[in-house]
């Protein structure tokens, strides 16, 4: 058998796993979901269409279509479906890659990018972080003729750390208009800080400018796989052509509708996140770590080669975390429990 030789060198994807305390317990804050089962109203909405699952789901994704681009005062047509917004970021690069072309990216940022530039055989060009955030004039500078795309994680992940607005525009400034800028936004609920600018502003300012946003995270429904995409009609044109038929299912598409008519409820629980954050990180900081600002649902602790063993040292308290080996460590933000157990794991954690 003959493979692609991409495949002997591209990273595998690792998901967050449960860890088990020799007590019993078990805190799974490995992959930032949400803490929280669906509300009623999003149960009810999936028990219904889950009636209806003979059929094939709307290939058009109509009603989700609508609802986001009333949600967001968007015309239909900027508004492009994926299962999962990891899958449209892969739709994007299916759109603009072949040999040759270049997509641009912070590194360390989500683990998704290299693996999906390596799928659509693209090459990859990692800029590395400044003080943990993005090197936007490194990116910037980064840029060439074979650039067809470049990712902006905001806030980043695994880091938690956001660009702010003047710098986003002294960036997009320098980009080439024919380079689309995707901002990934997966996290863009749980920002608190006004200097960083909603992706939708610098979309409507900036033809160039696609938002990737998911229903995995502030909106709960990670295992139902909801993402899209927000640009102009020729980006968005081209995910959608790329998308593979029938992709988002059609209790999929139903729990995002309902998600989204239960949205004060769903944004209430981020606020409850965003109370934890602050204790979470206000708390690691009284105990001496270093830790990053951060406007997602996450911490990041740069452990270096003390990152493995501090991952074992959680997990021995039942708190699973996100490893990075030789760079550092990511943890989700959980309810109260969850933050505590951790919290004393860290405190724990022989300096
Ligand atoms: C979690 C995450 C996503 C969302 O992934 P889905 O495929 O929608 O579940 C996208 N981008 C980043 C940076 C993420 O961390």
């Amino acid at each position: 058998m003959r493979f692609r030789a991409i495949l002997d060198t591209m990273p595998v994807y690792k998901p967050g796993k449960r860890v088990t305390a020799p007590d019993g317990r078990s805190f799974k804050l490995s992959s930032n979901e949400s803490p929280f089962p669906p509300p009623p109203s999003v149960l009810e909405a999936i028990r219904r269409a889950a009636t209806e699952i003979n059929r094939y789901p709307d290939a058009s994704c109509h009603r989700l279509t609508e609802a986001i681009a009333e949600r967001y005062g968007v015309p239909y047509d900027h508004v492009a479906l994926g299962p999962g917004s990891v899958t449209v970021a892969q739709q994007l690069l299916e759109a603009v890659g072949e040999p040759g072309v270049e997509v641009v990216y912070a590194w360390r940022s989500f683990e998704a990018y290299p693996l999906l530039a390596d799928m659509a055989g693209v090459t990859s060009v990692r800029v590395p972080l400044r003080d943990e955030a993005h090197d936007l004039e490194a990116m910037a500078e980064a840029i060439t003729d074979r650039t067809r795309l470049v990712f902006v994680c905001n806030p980043n992940n695994p880091t938690g750390t956001a660009s702010r607005t003047a710098e986003l525009a002294a960036f997009l400034d320098r980009v080439p208009e024919h380079v689309i800028v995707a901002l990934d936004e997966a996290y863009r609920e749980y920002v608190r800080d006004e200097d960083v600018p909603d992706g939708l502003t610098l979309y409507r300012e900036r033809p160039n400018v696609v938002v990737l946003r998911t229903f995995s995270k502030a909106y709960g429904l990670a295992g139902l796989r909801v993402g899209y995409l927000i640009g102009q009609r020729e980006a968005a044109e081209a995910v959608r052509k790329v998308m593979i038929p029938f992709a988002v299912s059609h209790v999929a598409q139903a729990a995002a509708v309902a998600a989204l008519e239960a949205e004060q409820e769903l944004l209430a629980r981020v606020e409850e996140i965003v109370k934890e954050r602050t204790r979470v990180r206000d708390a690691l900081l009284g105990q001496g770590w270093q830790v990053p600002p951060t406007e997602a649902n996450f911490v990041w602790l740069r452990l270096g080669d003390r990152t493995t063993e501090f991952a074992e040292h959680c997990a021995r308290y039942g708190v699973a975390v996100r490893p990075f080996p030789g760079e550092g460590a990511r943890v989700s933000i959980g309810d109260a429990e969850e933050n505590d157990a951790f919290l004393t794991a860290a405190a724990e954690f022989p300096r």
